[in-house]
């Protein structure tokens, strides 16, 4: 096996949406990006020591899962009946093995779970009251709703509640988070964990923990991790059409990933993408006004930024 120690990359997301800074106090863009340097340090600590891009991927979506400035873990947005239900993936591009799960309510690290799906199980996905079940078997970190609820969530599906038109969340910050990384060996993984929509319903499940939709691996091509109207994304089949596009066409990341934001689009969609390839590259695209976003890499880059323009 070869090894580059002078080649891995991590990049992370927080969500995309109408992130401007007029639509984010000071305070919140401050705390945010604190939580995303946080994730930067857990995730490269095992790149550096020459680790796995899964451990990477998974250590630094775990960091933003127990940050409340997101989506995802404590401080996840509510469903229409005032529940938390929270979605996660994660996927190793060396095998394409996956795991995944859908609305659980009581555990503290979804995405740890989902790591838990893929390796122990001969399944990919598990949901509801099944995985809560198998995440008790595993003694998977449980957490209850006085951790995982914050009051603002609360207001916010008030608010939406008023609204006799709404169906989403109008203020479209989406606040999921994702990371993917490739190592020293070459490999890539990808992450992504999410409380979805405000005011889903009916057992709503985005593409976050869709493979192939929010969050895919391939060490042919590239790791995938998306935020954004999910649904949109689905039927985009989003990370695997960009992982298509460049095993198949020979796209690079950027050109692939912004084929595929504009078929987002194109379907009436709005968000945005990381992703990073096996030779050490990563790129982000959003067709929002910001995207919550890091990098770091080998060569000792690191950049953190919210907003548009920033970069
Ligand atoms: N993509 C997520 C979903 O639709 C939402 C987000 O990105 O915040 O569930």
């Amino acid at each position: 096996m070869s090894t580059d120690a002078d080649r891995w990359t991590l990049m992370i997301h927080g969500g995309a949406g109408i992130l401007r800074p007029d639509t984010l106090s000071p305070e919140q863009s401050a705390g945010a990006r604190a939580g995303l340097g946080a994730a930067l340090d857990a995730g490269s600590a095992i790149l550096r020591a020459g680790g796995d891009a899964i451990d990477s991927v998974e250590a630094a979506v775990r960091v933003l899962e127990d940050d409340p400035h997101f989506n995802a873990g404590r401080g996840a947005v509510l469903g229409f009946d005032g529940q938390i239900s929270l979605d996660a993936a994660i996927m190793d591009g060396r095998d394409r093995r996956a795991g995944s799960v859908a609305g659980v309510s009581t555990v503290r690290n979804p995405v740890s779970l989902a790591r838990a799906v893929m390796a122990t199980t001969p399944h990919v996905m598990l949901s509801g009251a099944g995985a809560e079940e198998f995440a008790h078997e595993q003694g998977i970190e449980a957490a209850d709703e006085d951790w995982l609820v914050l009051p603002e969530r609360r207001t916010q599906l008030a608010e939406l509640r008023a609204k006799p038109e709404g169906w989403f969340d109008a203020e479209m910050k989406y606040g999921t988070v994702g990371a993917v990384a490739c190592d020293a060996h070459g490999h890539v993984a990808a992450a992504t964990s999410t409380g979805g929509v405000t005011g889903k319903r009916w057992g709503r499940v985005g593409d976050t923990p869709l493979i192939g939709a929010g969050t895919y691996a391939d060490d042919r091509a590239c790791a995938v991790s998306a935020t954004g109207a999910g649904e949109f994304f689905i039927r985009e089949s989003a990370g695997h059409e960009i992982a298509a596009r460049m095993r198949m066409l020979g796209e690079d990341a950027a050109t692939a990933a912004d084929a595929v934001i504009a078929g987002v689009v194109a379907l009436g969609g709005t968000g945005g993408v990381i992703v990073a390839t096996p030779a050490g590259d990563a790129v982000w695209r959003f067709s929002t006004p910001g995207m919550y976003r890091a990098y770091t890499d080998a060569q000792g880059a690191r950049t953190i930024a919210i907003f548009g323009a920033e970069i």
